[in-house]
């Protein structure tokens, strides 16, 4: 039988099926030992150092303690505790990217997903470099800055070498003031030499989602083509790490199997990262399952409401404090503001699901990948986030400033991110307002951008950057960072 070990290579020592049991049952037996409760709760809490504020994170056990606790005052100081993680690294920024499917051609059997081969009645498309072209300016055209491009397997359709080929079209185009800084790549696992390729084509993230980390539902809704592989597929970010990809971001698909087993899974995964690489995800994803085309969620057993959904957000808040977390459109506008509180910082906005979608007038639905919940504007949800005293940011900086993996981690544990990321926020939303946003969007962002301002500890700093706000305002040009 495998023996749990965080540092080792192998699927089954480091996500390993006796440790999640154990920890559940370790869970269940203190879920209101308040001794042991307010104990995880007291790590988990920001503290301050000599050079700004620190936390400690939870390991998978402790964090998952506080998930089964359903005592009502320490589930609200969870909640609070969260939030306080989220201002103290992330601040009120919270990063906006939208999602370009590029080919649905796909050779698995995904029970979950729409792009199954078996699926013969979803229109199967793939774009051309032009069509990647016009999907791009699209997006452009609407102030987007960062994609996340996704793609099913297919080895044939869809080889390295057109994923490279697309990423290498989608930073060549400068239409108008727009431009994409930043790439990051949902492709499904590879190998260590395509990871080195990708990573040489200047992506930012490469994300996988596990989908699940119970090996025996894995294989079950993975039942045919190279997804199969359970071991292969959790090894992944060991690959693309070794590959030179040091932003990796992980996700489980919430509804496949139980919420509790995919936690600790989830937070051991971050764990075995940090252990071998010094550097956990850069980003963790919340995917929920959706309805799709040929796709009905509800066979699935293990659907969580919204209030379990929002408590899983803070508790992996509270257990990585440094990773960023991503909910995309598949959530509607109340659970997307509910979960921003809690610990998201970035966010999808007027996301299409299928290939081609920018460009069609009508929301496609025939080549979808799974129904989008919220269907607003990107400058409706601009808007909506600074109503909420979010600051929407187009920042690319870090990645492109060589401020990545361990390098970034470092710059938010030092507490930097106020003389940093702030000034490079709310330049990009000063270039995203002129060039982009509706009257009534510019008139509160430009009030929210005077109030924010203050807020920039050093005065050098505050004055160039206020400096270069103005420059964007009365001139064409662009592309400030700090
Ligand atoms: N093909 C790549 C792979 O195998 O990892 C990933 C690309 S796929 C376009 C992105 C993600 O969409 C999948 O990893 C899965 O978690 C999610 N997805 C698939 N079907 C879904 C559904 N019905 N509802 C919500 N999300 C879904």
């Amino acid at each position: 039988m495998a023996v749990y070990n965080p540092k080792s290579l192998k699927a089954e020592e480091f996500i390993n099926d006796e440790e999640i049991k154990a920890t559940l049952e370790y869970a269940e037996q203190n879920k209101n030992n308040v001794e042991l409760i307010d104990s995880i709760l007291e790590k988990a809490r920001p503290y301050k150092t000599e050079t700004g504020v620190a936390c400690k994170g939870l390991t998978h056990r402790e964090a998952s303690v506080l998930l089964a606790c359903d005592i009502p005052e320490k589930v609200e100081e969870m909640y609070r505790i969260a939030e306080e993680i989220k201002l103290a690294f992330y601040g009120n920024r919270i990063v906006m990217f939208a999602p370009l499917y590029l080919s649905n051609y796909c050779v698995n059997g995904c029970l979950y997903c729409p792009y199954h081969y078996k699926n013969k009645h979803i229109t199967r498309k793939k774009l051309t470099q032009d069509e990647v072209r016009q999907e791009v300016i699209a997006l452009q055209d609407m102030g987007h800055k960062r994609l996340a491009i996704e793609a099913g397997e297919d080895p044939v359709n869809n080889p390295i070498e057109y994923i490279l080929e697309c990423i290498d079209t989608i930073y060549s185009i400068k239409h108008k003031n727009g431009a994409i800084r930043r790439v990051n790549v949902n492709i499904a696992a590879t190998t260590v030499e395509n990871y080195r390729r990708l990573k040489d084509a200047g992506i930012g993230t490469y994300i996988l989602f596990q989908e699940t980390y119970h090996k025996k539902s894995y294989l079950e809704l993975h039942p045919t083509g190279p997804k199969h592989d359970y071991d292969y597929h959790t090894e992944a970010m060991d690959r693309a790490m070794e590959g030179g990809i040091d932003d990796v971001g992980l996700g489980v698909l919430f509804g496949l199997e139980m919420y509790k087993y995919e936690f600790a899974g989830l937070i051991m995964h971050a764990e075995h990262l940090e252990a071998v690489h010094g550097v956990g995800p850069h980003t963790i994803s919340v995917p929920r399952v959706k309805h799709a085309d040929d796709i009905d969620p509800d066979v699935f057993d293990n659907s969580i409401p919204d209030e379990m959904f929002e408590k899983i957000i803070a508790c992996i808040r509270l257990a990585v404090p440094y990773t960023g977390m991503i909910i995309s459109t598949r959530e509607s506008e109340k659970v997307r503001g509910n979960a921003l509180r809690l610990g998201i910082s970035q966010i999808s906005g007027a996301s299409r699901t299928s290939v081609g979608g920018y460009t069609e007038e009508e929301r496609p639905h025939d080549s979808e990948q799974f129904d989008v919940s919220d269907q607003r504007t990107l400058d409706e949800v601009v808007r909506w986030l600074m109503e909420l005293g979010h600051i929407p940011s187009f920042c690319t900086a870090c990645y492109r400033e060589g401020r990545t993996g361990d390098r970034f981690m470092s710059l938010c544990k030092s507490g930097q991110i106020l003389n940093c990321c702030h000034p490079n926020a709310l330049m990009t939303l000063t270039e995203y307002l002129v060039d982009y946003a509706s009257d009534e969007t510019k008139r509160i962002g430009f009030e929210l951008i005077e109030r924010e301002l203050k807020k920039i500890p050093r005065d050098r700093i505050r004055e160039i950057a206020s400096k270069n706000i103005e420059d964007i305002k009365n001139s064409n040009r662009r592309d400030f960072r700090f």
